[in-house]
């Protein structure tokens, strides 16, 4: 999924843990949820348009890609405060995997990316086998464009949700 949907699943946890549980279980379980909700979502993705490499040639990704990313950076930046617990815990993963773990595998092995060693560390790794066992049956619409208005159904589900209960 998208930053933005992490984003907000995370924020609806922690409003969630904070409204009904007391002190300390309600910041134990903001952690362990958020972290979780990534794998969750990351694994139906594959019902979003979610392409596994960059397609920077094609018009349409690049647009999608600016407006989503634009928009993730956007609800990190207006959320962080007072949400930054759930927000770190719900992106760890890809803070991990994509922007800390990648780019020294890189720099270590001149190797292409499907030959780096250390890829069994992924946390993403985990993401596949959870899909696999779980959610083999969704339908992949990871190039289907029209994936788009799914994960555009859901950011607008969860933004709704957000409103009504802060
Ligand atoms: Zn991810």
């Amino acid at each position: 999924m998208e930053t933005i949907t992490h984003n907000l699943v995370a924020i609806l946890i922690q409003i969630l843990c904070f409204n009904f549980l007391i002190f300390p279980i309600n910041i134990i379980l903001t952690i362990i949820l958020s972290f979780f909700s990534h794998v969750l979502f990351d694994a139906i993705s594959v019902i979003t348009y979610h392409t596994p490499e960059k397609m920077e040639n094609d018009k349409f990704w690049k647009w999608w890609h600016i407006i989503i990313y634009g928009l993730s950076i956007f609800s990190l930046i207006l959320f962080m405060i007072p949400y930054w617990l759930a927000l770190f815990f719900a992106n760890i993963m890809d803070l991990w995997d994509w922007v800390i773990y990648r780019p020294i595998q890189k720099k270590k092995y001149n190797v292409v990316h499907e030959q780096y060693p250390g890829k069994k560390y992924y946390f993403h790794i985990f993401v596949d086998w959870f899909r696999d066992k779980f959610f083999n049956w969704l339908p992949r619409w990871n190039y289907k464009k029209g994936g788009i208005i799914v994960e555009i159904i859901m950011i607008t589900i969860f933004l709704f949700l957000i409103v009504i209960l802060i």
